[in-house]
């Protein structure tokens, strides 16, 4: 009888990779998540559930493999893999970082492009006609803050690596914007002043509630609101 689980073994690998998040620390991936959400994840986290945990494993994967495609082209002359960013933010009303790490750096060898790429694997390409606001978000927090010609969002297809990219330009506007949401988090944090439902009340987004861990504290809330 074989009383080993690899299942369970590769789900507690994947538990003791997750970390507390702190107050005044924030992360690009969260760019253009519902604030509130974002909220709960530092004021009262929840252990993301394994099928997700597992699901971002692969997707990593798919990054690893990308990257390892542009180490071994003759197109580029520099290849940076999870280059590390730091956006330090300060005015008269705060202060904060905003850490990460850029999927990949790279420069081209003929014509000296410097281009950051973001890999993001999704489950069926054919439904991607155009990048999501939330990648081009994340995308432009980097833009942003690294000398870049231009960006790249990169979808790939986790069933069988077929690829949609699309150009992402800098656009200080944008850039603005996203640095203004973070530190509206970090006031809402800072306060203890719950951010509004923001997806729940938007019919593009609302979808997302249901994958959402803090949807029973949420709706919760909500009524109390009322
Ligand atoms: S349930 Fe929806 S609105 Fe509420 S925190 Fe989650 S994503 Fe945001």
């Amino acid at each position: 009888m074989i009383d080993i689980d690899i299942a369970d073994i590769i789900d507690n690998f994947l538990e003791e990779e997750s970390r507390p998040k702190t107050v005044g620390v924030y992360f690009p991936s969260e760019s253009g998540m519902c604030m509130r959400r974002s909220y709960y994840s530092y004021i009262s986290p929840k252990p993301t559930d394994k099928a997700a945990l597992r699901i971002f494993a692969l997707g990593n994967n798919v990054h690893s493999f990308i990257a390892e495609a542009l180490k071994s082209s003759d197109v580029f002359s520099y290849v940076e893999e999870e280059k590390p960013l730091k956006i330090e933010y300060k005015d008269s009303d705060t202060v904060f970082n905003v850490y990460g790490r850029i999927d990949d750096y790279v420069i081209t060898k003929d014509t000296n492009k410097k281009i950051i790429i973001e890999a993001k694997s999704v489950g069926e390409i054919n439904k991607i006609n155009e990048p999501e606001p939330k990648h081009v978000m994340q995308l432009m927090l980097y833009l942003g803050a690294e000398q870049a010609d231009y960006g790249l969002l990169v979808y790939a297809d986790k069933k069988n690596l077929n690829i949609r990219q699309f150009r992402v330009d800098y656009d200080d506007e944008m850039y603005n914007k996203v640095i203004g949401r973070f530190k509206d988090l970090d006031l809402h944090l800072k306060n203890k002043r719950l951010p509004p439902a923001e997806f729940y009340f938007d019919p593009k987004k609302s979808w997302e509630c249901k994958y959402c861990p803090y949807f029973n504290d949420c709706m919760q809330a909500i009524a109390n609101e009322q």
